[in-house]
């Protein structure tokens, strides 16, 4: 223990200068740090590639060759050392940028070397930018077999003799001082449940692996052990939360919910609806907090399962809101939601942005004497002067456009908090769900509503625009409407305006569509101006909207049935399918035509084809997630969370589901962790709870 958090400097071959780099370069800091600094991949030693062998894409290889010559391309900075090594089947060349000259005296010509590195493709040979080399006599004195780490270094490193092998050895001096050191993490119980090798043998053998055999069972154990630490804390934050939050208990279901229910419904619940309402009522009945996340895909019925959630409130005495985080969103529940209760005897209310003093002020003396029972808004309702009668349940749609300190306020306008539900329509893999929502509880509506038509999605590059264009007049002449949407440079907000109209004029230039009246909505409009150009869309003065993102949540106009997504490559997934969701809102087939260049990376290819082929957008996120990484996925705010040193939320899903499972047995059994047989792992806790409390919480 004492041993493991020695500095780094103590340690044999590491002298003051490496020290500075490893800290500053690998934030290695400790003997600790250098242990849990992993392989990010294996060679196999025993392989030694033939150099006609070598194709692109390959990882590291070792080739055995000679250095038959040596030359100096570039000057100045660009001065390169190249070597050609050549083996009885071909020619491949070692580059280097630094230490040319002393790597070209200590490299004999002539003589067999055993090289090491990453081939990559140059003009028509391979290069290998600074290999490892080691003299091919040297080598093969030395029994080789099974697999050897490949650890990430730098230039910096490098050229101080850390490279992937330099700190090889560092860890081969550091892992026999520590063979009474390192303590176990899990208890025996796990351990042997799971068929697991000690902490020590999974260190040494995720480092100097014995065989492959011993390095697979390492590496599980060090990928589930990181995994099960991350859910026994998200499980232990629930726990903790439950305990502590006390929540206003909806015991009954009472008149409004069953008059709605039995007479205004306008349609039977999907079974994922009434699943998750169950799971709502569930929770609010008991004497706990509820906090829950709902994931719904676009149109699955999110807002009818909110609506009859804020029944439940209203009916035990309680007053309910939901808060968007657009004006037209909020208008659109307002709209909804009058409709469900318009034979009913409840009081709507709405706060926004643009809300009138004088409807404030009446609005807000509604909202303390408890008047009003349901309330409808935007960040309008954070405000402290927004005082409630009494509380008792807090809906936020699109909980991912709102931050965390916006979304605990609305915590703070009860005595106790109220009940939270908070709602998202951009599906996440369930594996992400698990890792930065592992605290809450999660509800999926994986269902849509009965008679829905998928939307059609085709692909179509420039070449097919005249038919595009004839598909679309055909449309409008059935009385449909149109989207076109542009991408936005991200680069050049400002320039969201110019780039549309550009992309628009060109479109009209080479195919005018001039008898159609058109609404043109982007991201530097007024709010009014867009609110103008919306409602001539909406109640179909115009036949097309032509736009930016700005369009992605928002408008629901059911008679629009085509969606034209331009330079569709340049969107994300996750985008292509929440403007894919604005079209197939009624009963007409609709489309979406995913317009591209003719050139485009294979990933741009795999989203559009992911497109193509689902509409399921569970699926449509894992591809996603596999594309972009967890990461890029969520953002980089949230990424902390996500980070591993070995373990990979998309390889290793398994892994995940098993470790939370098992994390939440060994709760059941011992809450506190207070047992004996538990006390590896609680000694392992203490310090991960510590330095993770700062970790983003959903709400
Ligand atoms: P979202 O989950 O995207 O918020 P909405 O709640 O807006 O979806 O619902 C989308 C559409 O589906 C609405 O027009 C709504 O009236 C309709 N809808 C919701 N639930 C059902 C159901 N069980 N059966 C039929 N239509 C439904
Ligand atoms: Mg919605």
């Amino acid at each position: 223990m004492e041993l493991l958090s020695n500095p780094i400097d103590f340690l044999a071959g590491v002298g003051p200068a490496r020290a500075d780099l490893l800290k500053k370069e690998l934030r290695i800091f400790t003997y600790r740090d250098l242990l849990t600094y992993y392989p990010f991949r294996y060679v196999d030693k025993s392989k030694i590639f033939k150099i006609s062998q070598i194709v692109d894409d390959l990882p590291f290889v070792q080739i055995k060759g000679k250095i038959m010559k040596f030359e100096y391309i570039g000057r100045g900075r660009a001065k390169r050392l190249i070597a050609h090594l050549e083996d009885d089947t071909g020619l491949i060349k070692l580059v280097w940028f630094k230490g040319t000259r002393w790597i070209k005296s200590s490299l004999k010509i002539n003589t067999e070397y055993l090289v090491f590195g990453k081939p990559t493709a140059f003009k028509n040979t391979f290069n290998i930018v600074h290999p490892e080399t080691d003299l091919w006599e040297d080598y093969n004195k030395k029994a080789h077999v099974g697999l050897q780490g490949v650890y990430h270094s730098s230039e910096k490193l490098s050229t101080k003799g850390l490279n992937s092998r330099g700190i090889l050895k560092l860890i081969k001096n550091l892992l026999p001082l520590l063979k009474n050191d390192i303590e176990e993490t899990l208890s025996e119980k796990i351990i042997k449940e799971l068929n697991l090798p000690s902490k020590e043998e999974s260190l040494v053998n995720i480092h100097i692996p014995k065989n492959n055999n011993d390095f697979i069972r390492a590496q599980k154990r060090l990928k589930f052990e990181e995994f099960f630490f991350l859910q026994l804390h998200l499980l232990k934050l629930k726990l903790i939360r439950k305990k502590k939050l006390k929540g206003y208990p909806f015991p009954i279901i009472g008149d409004n919910f069953n008059e709605f229910y039995n007479n205004h419904i306008p349609f039977e619940l999907t079974g994922a609806q009434k699943r998750v309402l169950k799971e709502i009522r569930k929770d609010v009945q008991g004497s706990a907090q509820m906090n829950r996340l709902l994931q719904g895909d676009v149109g699955s019925g999110k807002t009818l399962v909110a609506f009859l959630s804020m029944l439940m409130a209203v009916d035990n005495g309680f007053q309910a809101c939901i808060m968007a985080p657009t004006e037209i969103l909020a208008q659109q529940h307002l709209v909804t939601i009058s409709d469900f209760t318009k034979n009913m005897n409840l009081e709507v209310g709405v706060l926004t942005g643009s809300s009138k003093t004088k409807q404030r002020i009446e609005l807000h003396e509604k909202l303390e004497n408890g008047e009003i029972n349901i309330l409808i808004g935007t960040h309008a309702l954070l405000e402290d002067k927004v005082k409630f009668n009494n509380l008792g349940l807090v809906i936020i749609d699109e909980q991912h456009r709102f931050g965390v300190s916006q979304r605990s306020k609305l915590w703070k306008k009860n005595d106790y908090p109220p009940h939270v539900l908070v709602m998202t329509a951009t599906p996440i893999p369930r594996t992400l769900s698990m890792t930065l929502y592992g605290d809450l509880e999660v509800s999926v509506i994986d269902e849509m509503p009965p008679g829905r038509k998928e939307v059609k999605t085709v692909w179509r590059t420039d070449s097919n625009r005249l038919k595009v264009i004839g598909f679309i007049r055909k449309q409008i002449k059935l009385g449909r409407q149109i989207y076109i949407v542009f991408p936005l440079i991200k680069e050049s907000e400002t320039l969201d305006y110019k780039n549309l109209m550009d992309g628009y004029e060109t479109l009209v230039r080479d195919f005018p569509l001039p008898e159609y009246q058109v609404s043109i909505v982007h991201g530097q409009m007024k709010a009014e101006d867009k609110e103008y150009e919306m409602k001539r869309f909406v109640d179909g003065t115009t036949d097309i909207m032509v736009a930016t993102t700005v369009i992605e949540v928002g408008v629901n106009v059911p008679n629009a049935s085509v969606m034209i997504i331009e330079s569709a490559e340049r969107f994300g997934l996750s985008q292509l399918h929440q403007l894919r969701g604005r079209v197939g809102r009624g009963a007409e087939q609709s489309y979406c035509i995913l317009m591209s260049g003719n050139k485009i990376s294979n990933e741009g290819k795999e989203r559009l084809k992911t497109m193509v082929e689902t509409s399921d957008g569970f699926k449509i996120s894992e591809v996603d997630l596999r594309l972009r990484g967890a990461g890029d996925m969520m953002g980089t705010k949230q990424s902390g969370a996500l980070q591993f040193k070995i373990a990979d939320l998309v390889k290793d899903s398994n892994i995940l589901e098993y470790s939370r499972s098992v994390a939440i047995k060994l709760l059941e059994e011992d809450e506190n962790l207070e047992k004996e047989e538990n006390k590896n792992i609680l000694k392992s806790y203490i310090p991960y709870a510590k330095e993770r409390n700062n970790w983003i919480r959903i709400s």
